[in-house]
């Protein structure tokens, strides 16, 4: 079956009886009930498909972690409440005291205060390794390393990291690698068929899609999930029935989004290339782009996110994010409205001249999560906003 067939079809646990249902229903239900106590010994052994508790598993939700699991090509998916609780529960089950995580220093923010904030209260160290640093990924490999937590593209300036090199250096070091596939989206970059052991997004952006979800979800063997599925019965974040829900209509039309998400944001960065009123436009599909080869390798389509670099600084850049009219001034990305967000004010904010010029963030940045208006619709409001 084709990526488009698949995601309509797979996962649809379709009610029986005289009047079947075509999609999956909500299953609006904290428990489930039992007609005896051989069928409650049943489930215990795992000798039963049935469910007990929904904070342990409920149908809506494993009829999307299977959809999941298909856009992904993994043996299974787990969904979660947010990103976040995707990425703390892979984090604490996968490292224990005294171990060391390495992850790139661009990286998102929540990750970051995770690593930085909560996980050494845990006796957890994290290390922050440059781009430069992951390009030789066997050597940011300490002996105490567990886990090597990275991103590709990289926000704000879409800088990639050869998944295929820093998968194999873990696997060869025995060190779970785990990509934050958040802004490529598995349909572009397949990063568990590139030899990454878990793969995590915010299923917040593209996989939902419509801005009105938040979600997130980790992708691997079962043998790898099995204890993290463990440790999400105890810290009780599994994703509600209903916006599992709509987290699986919407990856019904992954494909169709993706592919246009894709060909929009190619025509607005390709457009804007040559603006006298931008110094530069980053995204990995511009052979500019100083990450492009590697993206080629390894993406089959450059994703949504365009950042652009305004002339004059802030003061112009703030202008022109003022005068914007179709494109929404607001955060997160990877729904079917186009939204744009100041670095400087939400990812990268608070920093130093010199932090920032480290992060390769300018004042001048204008981040932009093109959705699936008619691209000249958009081109338009760019060029007015910046004339
Ligand atoms: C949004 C985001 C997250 C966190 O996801 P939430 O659903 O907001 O918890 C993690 N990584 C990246 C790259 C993101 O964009």
């Amino acid at each position: 079956m084709r990526k488009s067939t698949e995601l309509i079809h797979t996962g649809e646990h379709v009610t029986s009886g005289a009047t079947p249902s075509l999609t999956t229903p909500i299953y609006e239900t904290s428990t489930f009930v039992f007609a005896s106590a051989a069928e409650v010994q049943a489930y215990q052994a795992g000798r039963s498909s049935g469910y007990l508790y929904s904070r342990y598993e409920n149908p809506t939700v494993v009829a999307v972690e299977e959809k999941l699991a298909a856009v992904e090509g993994a043996e299974q998916s787990l969904l979660f409440s947010s990103g976040q609780a995707a990425t703390t529960h892979a984090l604490l089950t996968l490292l224990q005291q005294g171990d060391e995580v390495v992850c790139s220093a661009a990286i998102y923010g929540g990750t970051h205060h995770l690593i930085t904030d909560l996980l050494p209260r845990f006796g957890i160290a994290g290390r922050f390794v440059t781009l430069e640093e992951l390009a030789d990924p066997a050597r940011v490999i300490g002996p105490r390393t567990k886990v090597v937590w990275f991103e590709s593209p990289i926000n704000p300036t879409l800088r990639c990291v050869d998944v295929r090199a820093v998968a194999a250096a873990c696997r060869a070091a025995g060190v779970t690698s785990v990509v934050d596939n958040t802004f490529a989206c598995p349909l572009n970059q397949p990063v568990l068929s590139m030899g990454v052991d878990l793969s995590m997004q915010s299923a917040t952006k593209y996989l939902n899609g419509h801005s009105d979800v938040t979600a997130g979800v980790l992708s691997g063997t079962r043998a790898r999930l099995e204890p993290i599925a463990r440790a999400r019965r105890l810290m009780g974040s599994i994703l509600d029935p209903q916006p599992a829900y709509a987290l699986g209509r919407g990856l019904k039309t992954l494909p169709l989004r993706v592919a246009r998400h894709n060909a929009n944001a190619l025509a607005v960065a390709t457009a804007l290339d040559a603006h006298p009123a931008i110094a530069r436009v980053y995204y990995p599909g511009l052979p500019s782009h100083p990450d492009h080869d590697t993206a080629r390798r390894q993406m089959s389509g450059f994703g949504g996110m365009v950042t652009i670099d305004v002339r004059g600084g802030q003061e112009a850049a703030f202008r022109a994010f003022d005068r914007l009219q179709v494109i929404k001034r607001a955060a997160s990305l990877g729904g079917v409205e186009s939204i744009c967000s100041l670095p400087i004010l939400t990812s990268h904010t608070g920093l130093s001249d010199e932090e920032l010029a480290r992060a390769g963030v300018s004042r001048g940045m204008i981040r932009l999560s093109i959705g699936l208006e008619d691209p000249q619709d958009l081109i338009e409001d760019l060029e007015q906003a910046l004339g």
